[in-house]
């Protein structure tokens, strides 16, 4: 049984799917993640094209079925995260997290919640926030959809709130310094960077501006949040690889600007 159904979306990825069609995953507010099949897709002019490209997000209309796929008719009010789109480094952030959307819940489970948030994340990195910030409040306010309850505020031993932590494997979350000699295989984690991961762990969208980090302490909270994924969620994926590739090759980048600049003659020999 399947309805015409109105809702609320994010286009989380679209592919063909033969020659003339497409495939077109949605995160709905009403339904969850759905999977639409758009026929004649890659037909010119097809209106539904332009509102399914990545990065967009509006009103979809179509029948929605429980078991199987679902048939996108039409599509109203769609916007797009213009900035996202042509940024290279922006796309491949916001990638990162659409994938960690698609691996975290199953297909037509109903999250509302988790809709608004991943809506207002990419819509403050479209406005130019930072989006190594953004990504790392999302990878730690994600980890309940993956099962995992951390403690992050008070010391899992004895209910400190301020000072030095770390995280702990064996408390499932976050120890103060008094309490540090009892797990001698905590994470070694930077004070500093435990102290943006806590203060993530509950931020809201609104407080974000207000925070601006060095590179450093930025790198230090990008390796504890790997560690914290390698060890619980166990996911690979490729948009993260990008992004861990892409600083490298920014590097090198301006290494060859650098040695452009140092040869001036190179050109005209
Ligand atoms: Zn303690």
């Amino acid at each position: 049984m399947s309805e015409v159904n109105e809702v609320n979306g994010l286009i989380l990825f679209s592919k063909k799917h033969r020659d003339k069609d497409k495939l077109v995953k949605i995160f709905t507010e009403q339904q969850g993640k759905v999977m639409f099949f758009m026929r004649n897709a890659m037909k010119k002019n097809n209106p539904l094209t332009a509102a399914t490209q990545p990065f967009s997000y509006g009103t979809y209309i179509g029948k929605i079925n429980q078991d199987g796929l679902s048939f996108l008719n039409a599509a109203k009010n769609v916007e797009s995260f213009r900035n996202i789109q042509q940024d290279i480094f922006l796309t491949a952030y916001a990638t990162y997290i659409l994938n960690l959307v698609d691996v975290a819940i199953d297909d037509q489970t109903y999250d509302p919640a988790l809709y608004g948030f991943t809506r207002d994340i990419l819509k403050l990195m479209d406005e130019g926030k930072d989006p190594e910030i953004l990504t790392n409040i999302f990878e730690i306010q994600l980890l309940n959809r993956f099962g995992l309850e951390f403690e992050w505020i008070h010391c899992r031993i004895c209910g400190e709130v301020h000072g030095k932590f770390d995280f702990s494997s064996a408390y499932l979350g976050v120890i103060c310094e008094k309490d540090f000699y009892r797990d001698e295989r905590r994470y070694h984690a930077s004070p500093k960077a435990m102290h943006f991961i806590r203060m993530f762990s509950s931020i809201s969208l609104e407080q974000i501006h207000s925070i601006s980090l060095s590179a450093e302490v930025k790198q230090e909270i990008r390796r504890t949040i790997d560690m914290i994924y390698e060890e619980y969620v166990g996911i690979f994926l490729k948009s993260k690889k990008f992004i861990d590739d892409m600083s490298n090759w920014q590097n090198i980048l301006l290494d060859k600007q650098t040695e452009k600049s140092d040869n001036p003659s190179k050109d005209i020999d």
